[in-house]
């Protein structure tokens, strides 16, 4: 059995390190926020040479405080990629806006940037770019888009912690970024939790205050917020587990290369990574015309697979009102057909990647 992700693996690698920093919690009942979310929002901020860093309960909860905090409502559009987890379009409508879906390239899977000026109107307020599966989204192109069209940028790092373009880390391009620490993401925690960075006071100020129920110190409440906050036992695990993430990050590179290299004369298509790029692989996503009969052999192996995501967000029920068509997001549309999501995690071994290449090979 080679299971998708194996998070047993990694908490027995680092299991005293981890008892230790929740048993702390616990001796000083830190429960909520307090010094452990103080200590990682301080680790986080550094990793990524930030000035500000305000944890939260999630990472569709700092979708939605970020946008609230850059003044994002009700009569915006912001524009999305239409392939990605359903909160980077929820966030958008939840604080009252518009999500504008942008199909994506097939290459990269990330939000298509010649098409992006032809979805601006007068009521377009922000972009919100997702490195997904790890992928970087060109960053230096996407700003200067941006710049031209005086909109605003989140960047959607929930799957992508520590990817980089021309070596500076995604998540420090945009006005601001938003994390998940989901434990199933790149650097996940033991329960739900998310971040969000950026080096603009005005906007830290406002999303930590928004965060904690619109106070700024304790009972001056300036406007009405929200409850999320990040508990500190994920602090503490968070705080442990950034220490080892370049190092799992090195892991799921190699484990990449290793399918690339089994795989490069088979039929399916294996990842691209953008030029200047580095992926971090928090999914390796494959590519083949014969889907199910591949997704039905590697389960009959005992191999988990995935597929990220089975629909793009354009055609999602939810978005039924819209009256998206097929040929509005054509590579969207298409890819979703055709993805399949390959276990991919550091600890796994080369010889269950050789497993499930040869499974596919054959
Ligand atoms: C996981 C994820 C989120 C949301 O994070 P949660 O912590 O689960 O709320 C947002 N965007 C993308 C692209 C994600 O993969």
């Amino acid at each position: 059995m080679i299971p998708f992700v194996d998070l047993k693996a990694q908490y027995l690698s680092i299991q005293s390190e981890i008892d230790e920093a929740i048993q702390s919690v616990i001796n000083q009942t830190a429960f909520i926020g307090g010094s452990y979310a103080a200590k990682f929002e301080k680790e986080f901020a550094d990793f990524h040479g930030v000035k500000h860093c305000i944890a939260c309960a999630n990472g569709t909860d700092s979708l939605e405080i970020l946008l609230q905090a850059m003044g994002v409502g009700p009569g915006d559009e912001v524009l999305v990629p239409a392939l990605s987890w359903i909160s980077t379009s929820e966030a958008v409508s939840t604080v009252g806006a518009t999500p504008v879906f942008v199909d994506i390239v097939a290459d990269y899977y990330t939000i298509d940037l010649d098409l992006i000026e032809a979805k601006i109107t007068a009521k377009t307020k922000a972009i919100i770019p997702v490195h997904i599966y790890g992928q970087p989204v060109d960053m230096i192109r996407l700003m200067e888009i941006a710049k031209k069209h005086d909109l605003k940028v989140l960047e959607d790092c929930a799957q992508a912690h520590s990817a980089t373009v021309n070596g500076q880390k995604i998540g420090t391009f945009g006005d601001c970024a938003s994390f998940s620490f989901y434990p199933g993401k790149n650097l996940g925690a033991y329960g739900d939790s998310g971040g969000m960075i950026t080096n603009d006071a005005e906007i830290a100020r406002v999303a930590r205050m928004i965060a904690n129920h619109g106070q700024e110190g304790k009972h001056n409440h300036l406007m009405e917020g929200r409850n999320s906050r990040m508990d500190g036992i994920q602090a503490a695990v968070l705080s442990v587990k950034l220490k080892y993430l370049n190092q799992w990050t090195d892991a799921r590179i190699a484990n990449s290369k290793e399918y690339d290299a089994l795989l490069k004369d088979s039929a399916v298509v294996t990842p691209k990574v953008i030029e200047h790029g580095k992926h971090v692989f928090h999914l390796y996503v494959i590519r083949s015309k014969k889907r199910a009969e591949l997704m039905k052999a590697l389960k009959a192996e005992n191999v988990g697979v995935s597929i990220h995501y089975p629909t793009a967000l354009p055609f999602l029920d939810c978005y039924k009102n819209r009256n998206h068509r097929i040929e509005d997001f054509p590579v969207a549309y298409e890819v979703t057909q055709e993805i399949i999501s390959l276990p991919m995690f550091a600890e796994l071994s080369k010889e269950s990647i050789k497993t499930v290449a040869n499974i596919i090979l054959k």
